[in-house]
């Protein structure tokens, strides 16, 4: 490991339900339509600053640890906490030390809006001091209140300020300090009450009040509207395409519709697979997006497309909404053909057509109908399908 390597250790063992939900977590509760920990990983993820993850997970949370985990090499294998905060940070720092950081940040993810600038804050702090916390002022008028609810005294707040995370700390510092508490058997409510107590001095730098520790439920309610409200503001330009496709049947024992091998007398004929679905699909974010057509992006006329797999046309038009800061809404699907059956594979197409374009299965609807006889679907000649997208695009997002 380099010298200058750096750790984020977060924190997501807490057990408490004081926020709601019956027996989900809070971490794991959902905001913006994620859950409280995916924002917290994606802030650390994302950040240049920060080398290697390790989080501290509760018992019994891995299958819903694994589900909003990303894949990256930088998240290392999520390791079980202990009964107390604490002791969940000292087993973090315990399977962090093997990969020798100079530095780490603690973080607890109850508290999904630390910004990368406060992120790179803390960690640029840290070239010049052992301990380093963002605290803000407090601002409300503070009074001690006895048993039985009479105010002893009001509280001098001009040097009280509130503790948040990330806290960083040299290594060896922090680990060294958790042990003595450990051996101690000495419990404190967050990391730099430890390395004060083992003597370490703590500098300070501006945090945000406004990234709140998300503790009850009602403040959970109020991120997730939060969050609702700007993601509506930001992706507020909303388009609507569609796309038609139709191919013709001919010699062969399976067709490819959605990106799914649905076993078949015939084949489709085609230049590239024939899968009608996904070429639909292509047209209709495409068309959303106003940028041409499929066979504008993948002319037949080219051989590198000959028996091309769909798939990477759909993820292509895809990849265009992300480009221009977008997302993908929506997706419906008609396939119109008399033979195969399309029910007993809907769900396995809607499955493959979300993992195309990294959506939920919920964005993916697909129906299916014969066209009665009729015409040249009707005489079995082919197959036809219609899709609609929807897209949402940032308000002024050009080419
Ligand atoms: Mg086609």
């Amino acid at each position: 490991m380099t010298a200058d390597h750096s750790a984020a250790l977060i924190v997501a063992a807490g057990r408490r339900t004081r926020a709601g939900s019956g027996e989900t977590p809070k971490q794991f509760q959902s905001i913006g339509g994620r859950a409280v920990l995916a924002h917290v990983l994606d802030a650390f993820v994302a950040h240049p600053a920060i080398d290697t993850i390790q989080v501290v997970i509760g018992s019994g949370d891995a299958v819903q640890y694994d589900s909003i985990a990303p894949h990256t090499e930088r998240l290392l294998p999520p390791i079980v906490g202990g009964s107390t905060r604490q002791e969940s940070v000292f087993a973090g720092l315990k399977a962090l030390a093997p990969h020798a950081p100079s530095r780490v940040l603690i973080h607890d993810a109850a508290r999904p809006f630390a910004s990368a600038g406060l992120i790179a804050a803390v960690a640029d702090a840290l070239v010049d001091y052992e301990a380093v916390i963002p605290t803000s002022p407090v601002s409300a008028t503070l009074k001690a209140v006895d048993g039985d609810g009479r105010v002893v005294a009001t509280i001098p707040r001009d040097r009280l300020h509130t503790a948040e995370t990330p806290q960083g700390f040299r290594f060896e510092t922090i680990l060294n300090a958790h042990r003595k508490a450990a051996a101690e058997g000495r419990d404190f409510t967050d990391d730099a009450a430890i390395a004060e107590w083992a003597g370490i001095p703590v500098r300070t730098v501006p945090g945000d009040p406004a990234k709140v520790k998300l503790t009850t439920a009602a403040e959970i309610i109020a991120a997730d509207r939060r969050l609702a409200g700007e993601t509506a503001l930001r992706l507020g330009d909303v388009r609507v395409g569609n796309g038609y496709d139709v191919h013709a049947f001919g010699p062969g024992n399976q067709v490819m519709l959605g990106g799914v091998a649905i076993p078949h007398s015939r084949g489709l004929v085609g230049h590239s697979d024939a899968d009608v679905a996904l070429h639909a699909l292509t047209d209709a974010v495409l068309g959303a997006l106003a940028e041409g057509d499929i066979g504008a992006h993948f002319p037949p006329t080219d051989p590198q497309w000959r028996g091309a797999s769909s798939d990477r046309f759909l993820a292509d038009a895809v990849g265009r909404v992300a480009a221009r800061g977008g997302v993908i809404a929506h997706l419906d699907l008609t396939i119109i053909a008399e033979a195969p059956k399309i029910g007993p594979h809907r769900d396995a197409l809607r499955q493959r057509i979300a993992a195309i374009c990294g959506i939920g299965v919920d964005r993916v609807a697909i129906k299916a109908t014969t066209n009665e006889g009729l015409g040249f679907i009707g005489r079995g000649e082919g197959i036809a399908a219609y899709a609609t997208a929807t897209i949402r695009l940032p308000f002024g997002a050009s080419q």
